[in-house]
C-alpha cells in the first residue's frame, strides 16, 4: 500500500502537461490532453496534510461551499480537484473564520469559490489562460498555491448571492476592484466584502474583485494534493 502511494505521488508530481488516467476518473477528450486532472483511485490515500494545514470547515460549518475547481462549473470547464475541501495555511483560516464571524453578525455569509490550490493545478489554469492579469504564472506561483489566497463571494440570509456585478472568473474591467462604473449597489456589496475581509488581513488584488491574499504571514509554495477521506488527515 505505501508503496503504491509512493508510486502515485511520483506519477502526480511529474505529470506536467499530461493528464493523469486513473482507472476510477472519466476518460478526457484528446482536445483537452494539457489539463492535468488529479483525481486518484478512492482507494489510495494522497499526501496526508497534517498540523500545516487547517480545513475550514474545522473551524466554521456555516460557510458556503461551491469549490469550482472540484466541479466542471470553472473556466477551464473540467474538475481539477480530486474532491471539495477547503484547506489553508493555519493563520489564513483563523482569520477567514474571524471574518464569517463579523459577516454573520451583518446577517451575512461568505460563499468560497477557492482555498489552497495545488501547483499542478495552477499549470492546467496557465494552460488554458495564459495572461498574467488573471493566472499567476506557475513558475511565480499564487498566493493559492501557499494556502494564503480564497475566492470568496457574499450570500444574504435567504442564501442568495449579493450583487457583485460579474460571475466568479469573468475576466474583463468590470471585474476589477478599481472598476467604478457600477450601480450603487454592487459598489455597496464590494465595499463591505473587501472592508471585512481587510479587517482580518485580507486584501485584493487588481482584477479579480472575489480574489483576497492574507498577507500577514508567509508560507511556501506546496505541490500537495488533499486526500478525499476526512479520516486520513
Ligand atoms: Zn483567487
Amino acid at each position: 500500500m505505501i508503496r503504491r502511494l509512493i508510486l502515485w505521488g511520483i506519477l502526480i508530481v511529474s505529470c506536467r502537461g499530461v493528464r493523469e488516467s486513473p482507472d476510477s476518473a472519466p476518460p478526457a477528450p484528446q482536445a483537452d490532453s494539457a489539463i492535468v486532472i488529479v483525481s486518484p483511485p478512492s482507494s489510495v490515500r494522497l499526501q496526508p496534510m497534517p498540523g500545516e494545514w487547517t480545513e475550514i470547515t474545522d473551524l466554521d460549518s456555516t460557510f458556503v461551499m461551491e469549490l469550482r475547481y472540484a466541479d466542471s462549473n470553472n473556466f477551464t470547464g473540467r474538475p481539477l480537484y480530486p474532491c471539495p475541501r477547503c484547506f489553508l495555511r493555519p493563520p489564513a483560516a483563523r482569520a477567514l473564520a474571524a471574518a464569517q464571524a463579523d459577516f454573520r453578525r451583518l446577517g451575512f455569509r461568505l460563499k468560497l469559490w477557492d482555498c489552497y490550490r495545488p501547483l499542478a493545478v495552477q499549470d492546467s489554469l496557465w494552460k488554458v489562460k495564459p495572461d498574467k492579469n488573471y493566472v499567476t504564472p506557475p513558475a511565480q506561483g499564487s498566493m493559492h498555491n501557499r494556502g494564503l489566497a480564497v475566492d470568496v463571494t457574499l450570500i444574504d440570509s435567504t442564501g442568495k448571492e449579493l450583487d457583485m456585478g460579474t460571475p466568479y472568473d469573468y475576466f474583463g474591467k468590470e471585474a476589477w476592484p478599481s472598476y467604478t462604473r457600477l450601480p450603487d449597489t454592487v459598489r455597496a456589496n464590494r465595499r463591505l466584502l473587501t472592508r471585512i475581509m481587510a479587517r482580518h488581513g485580507f486584501y485584493p488584488g487588481q482584477t479579480e474583485w472575489w480574489h483576497f491574499s492574507y498577507r500577514k504571514q508567509s508560507y511556501p509554495l506546496s505541490r500537495k494534493i488533499w486526500p478525499c477521506e476526512k479520516d486520513t488527515l
